[in-house]
Parts: C-alpha cells; sequence; structure tokens
C-alpha cells in the first residue's frame, strides 16, 4: 500500500514533534508500506515570515513573498528527513520544484496544473521515506509559487491523487473533522464519516481543518482522505462519497469564515452591463468575490453589496473606486468586522423550512443578519464579528447537531 501523510504545522511544531513525525512514518513503512511524508511549516512560522516581509515594505513583491513564505516548507522538510534518517531509515526531502509540482503564476494562492512523480516513485523504489514541502509549486518561467493558506493539505492530496495511493491522511491538532469547530463549540462532534460535498462546502465556508483546493482533488480523483492527529492513534474522519444514510441528516454541519470583508457601492446607475462592469476588473485582479447582494433599484439607481477576502481587500476598494469613478457611482463603504456563519448538509435539499429555523434561532440570540446566500445544501448569513461563537454555538446546538443519532456519529 501507498500512504500519503500529511501534517499540518502543529504536529512539527518542535523537534520533538517532528521526532514523533518521524516515527509515525518509519512504523508506517516498516509494516511493509510505501510512505510519501507532506509537511507543512512549524506552527506561527508561515504568519511570522509574512509579518518579517510587511515590516520590510508595506506592500511587498507577491513573487518575493512566495520565496520567502516558502521557506517555512523547506525547513521543515529537511529537519523530517533528517530525523527519519536519525532514527535508522532512509529519507530524501524534496521542495515543490524539485517534485516538480507546476502551478499557475498566481502568487500567493497558486493552482497545481500538474505533478511529475518521477523523481518520487524512485525514491520509493531505493527504499526511502520521500519527505515533500507542503504549499509550494514552481510556474512554468521556474517562479516559486506558494497554493494559498493550509496549502499543504493540497500538496498532500494532489500527490496522493497523481501517485494512486491508497490513502491520505491529515494530520492535525484535532482529531477528525467535527460538526463544527471544536475550538470554539464545547458540544461540537466528531463525525466518523463525512462527504466529499459536505467537506467541500464546509472548507469553502471557512471549516479550515481542509482546504478546500485538497477536497476538490480529493473528490475529483476519489481519494480516500483521512483526518486524524498525529498524537495518538484512535481513528478520525473519512471523506468519502455521499452514502444514501447520510441523506437523513438534514444539517451536518455549521462553519464561519472571518476572512472575509464586506464592499457596498451606493447609488450604482441600475442598467445592463453595470455588474459586468463592477466586477469584471476584480476578477482580472485575481479577487474573488464572494457573496452579492444587488438591492432593487429607486430612481435608477441602486446598491451593490459583496464579500472579498480581507486580503485582498484594500486593492478590491482601490479597483472600486475606479469603477466607480466611471459609472458614476455616489459613495463606496467597507467593512472588515463581519463574519460568514453557514450551515451545511446534504438533507437540506429535500427539506423545507431549514433556512427560516436558522433565522429565528439568530433572531433569538439578537444577532442582525446583514447578508444571505444559499445553495442546494447550505445557507450562509453574514453577522457583525463580534457574535461568530454566539451564532455557531446557537445554530449548532438549536440543530441539535451535539447529539444527532445516526451516519455522522463516531
Ligand atoms: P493544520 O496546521 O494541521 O493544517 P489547521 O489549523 O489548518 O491545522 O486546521 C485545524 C483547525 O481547523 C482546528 O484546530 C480547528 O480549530 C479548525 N476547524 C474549523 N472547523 C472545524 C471542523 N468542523 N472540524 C475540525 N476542525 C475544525
Ligand atoms: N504553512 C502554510 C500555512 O500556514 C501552509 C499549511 O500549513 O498548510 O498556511
Ligand atoms: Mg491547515
Amino acid at each position: 500500500m501507498l500512504y500519503v501523510q500529511k501534517f499540518g504545522g502543529t504536529s512539527v511544531a518542535d523537534v520533538e514533534r517532528i521526532r514523533n513525525v518521524a516515527r509515525r512514518a518509519i512504523k508506517t513503512k516498516r509494516a511493509g508500506h510505501d510512505v510519501v511524508v507532506v509537511v507543512s511549516a512549524m506552527a506561527g512560522e508561515t504568519n511570522r515570515l509574512l509579518k518579517l516581509s510587511k515590516s520590510v515594505t508595506p506592500e511587498p513583491s507577491e513573487r518575493e513573498s512566495d520565496v520567502l513564505v516558502a521557506t517555512g516548507e523547506q525547513v521543515t522538510s529537511a529537519l523530517t528527513a533528517m530525523a527519519i534518517q536519525h532514527e535508522g531509515e532512509a529519507a530524501e526531502s524534496f521542495l515543490g520544484h524539485q517534485v516538480r509540482i507546476v502551478t499557475d503564476s498566481v502568487f500567493s494562492k497558486a493552482r497545481i496544473q500538474s505533478i511529475d512523480c518521477t523523481e518520487l516513485t524512485s525514491a520509493l523504489k531505493e527504499g526511502k521515506i520521500a519527505v515533500v514541502a507542503g504549499f509550494q509549486g514552481v510556474d512554468a518561467e521556474g517562479n516559486i509559487t506558494t497554493l494559498g493558506r493550509g496549502g499543504s493539505d493540497t500538496t498532500a492530496v494532489a500527490i496522493a491523487a497523481a501517485m494512486k495511493a491508497d490513502a491520505c491522511e491529515i494530520y492535525t491538532d484535532v482529531d477528525g473533522v467535527y460538526t463544527t469547530d471544536p475550538n470554539i463549540c464545547p458540544s461540537a462532534r466528531k463525525l466518523s464519516r463525512i462527504s466529499f460535498e459536505e467537506m467541500l462546502e464546509l472548507a469553502s465556508l471557512g471549516a479550515k481543518v481542509l482546504q478546500i483546493r485538497s477536497v476538490e482533488f480529493g473528490m475529483k480523483y476519489g481519494v480516500p482522505i483521512h483526518v486524524r492527529t498525529s498524537f495518538n492513534d484512535s481513528e478520525g474522519t473519512w471523506v468519502v462519497e455521499e452514502e444514501s444514510e447520510m441523506e437523513q441528516v438534514v444539517v451536518s454541519g455549521v462553519a464561519y469564515n472571518r476572512d472575509e470583508a464586506k464592499i457596498t457601492i451606493v447609488g450604482v446607475p441600475d442598467h445592463p452591463g453595470i455588474a459586468a462592469a463592477i466586477f469584471t476588473p476584480l476578477s482580472d485582479a485575481s479577487i474573488v468575490v464572494d457573496m452579492i447582494i444587488q438591492n432593487a433599484s429607486s430612481d435608477g439607481r441602486t446598491d451593490m453589496t459583496f464579500t472579498v477576502p480581507k486580503g485582498d481587500f484594500k486593492r478590491a476598494v482601490e479597483t472600486c473606486r475606479k469603477t466607480m469613478e466611471k459609472l458614476g457611482c455616489n459613495d463606496i463603504r467597507g467593512d472588515e468586522n463581519i463574519a460568514k456563519i453557514s450551515i451545511v448538509g446534504v438533507g437540506m435539499r429535500s427539506h423545507a423550512g431549514v433556512a427560516t429555523k436558522m433565522f429565528g434561532i439568530l433572531s433569538k440570540e439578537g444577532v442582525n443578519i446583514q447578508m444571505i446566500s444559499t445553495s442546494e445544501i447550505k445557507i450562509s448569513c453574514v453577522v457583525d464579528a463580534k457574535y461568530t461563537e454566539l451564532a455557531v454555538r446557537a445554530l449548532h446546538d438549536g440543530f441539535g447537531l451535539g447529539d444527532v443519532d445516526g451516519v455522522s456519529k463516531s
């Protein structure tokens, strides 16, 4: 069997933990399997490096930022390979460009285009444990790129897909995927299985336990993903194809995202082509717009409100200001103190009244809803960021997630 084992920042936070990672990989190898280890940077390191760059210049070049933050994973991949060798097994480390993980050139959120596994395969054939630096790749011009925050998950699942691994194990600081973030909701419950679709929604709505791109790869290539902890041997959560019994659960999880900001363009002339005029420059700037609300117009003018990642907020406002001048809008307003709270569940497809119940729970807690968006299997509300924990806990318990019986029970 071939296992890809990914260890997050807390699992490689210090030398003792790196030794623990080495021992775990060796145990799998000695049980007769091939092992590719993917490591994140030490906990806090990526943030430290980003801060460091900002202390040099407020607007660091995106190319150089990627060169800088990719070093975090370079350090842990080398240390992990050394720790494995120290325990008496052969190991070799690989950076993104050495594997050849080729990405596009969108620095800080590059997408993987291809992976050449030749080098990894020959390392395994030579009896080595291959240790890959997560989060990084190389573009067609040879520039170092990174895959977005949490991108080591995607490195791991993409390698597992490319090498047709039997499983991709994601070792993190919680022992599986929960009904909501266990760090803010004490009654959160560990799931033994979750469907790719639900995991995709949870990840896209802010549950950072898996980066969304990793779930997309897993789903597309059918990679069995096992989210678990590196601190003990207990089973975690399997992310699997949807099973019919899962449909019985209407709401299976609650997610929150505090990494978005809200922009309102006031007094937009209401005529055809206006949305394209506003959003095309944003997408040209690689800014991903999430929720969009256009109000009913009065006097031929309307307000357009939408959310963007906080990291792109300043650029988005500048871009919109230019558009505004062209269009003759009245004003632009921004708010960085928002949170998007979402409920997710495949069972919502066949149940009415879920949204009403969600709004009722939030109103009972006195939480004002600023924006709403729905899809087949999720409902999201934007609220003031200060209500995040309150809203998550109220929704989690209001939908009985702490005590649901059935497939979700671990
Ligand atoms: P790593 O460094 O191992 O990649 P992350 O911090 O990226 O770890 O992801 C793990 C964190 O995800 C947990 O500590 C937890 O706070 C958060 N999280 C959010 N939603 C969930 C959820 N539904 N289940 C489990 N963890 C979640
Ligand atoms: N080190 C990167 C981050 O902190 C990638 C990862 O940990 O997955 O976002
Ligand atoms: Mg992560």
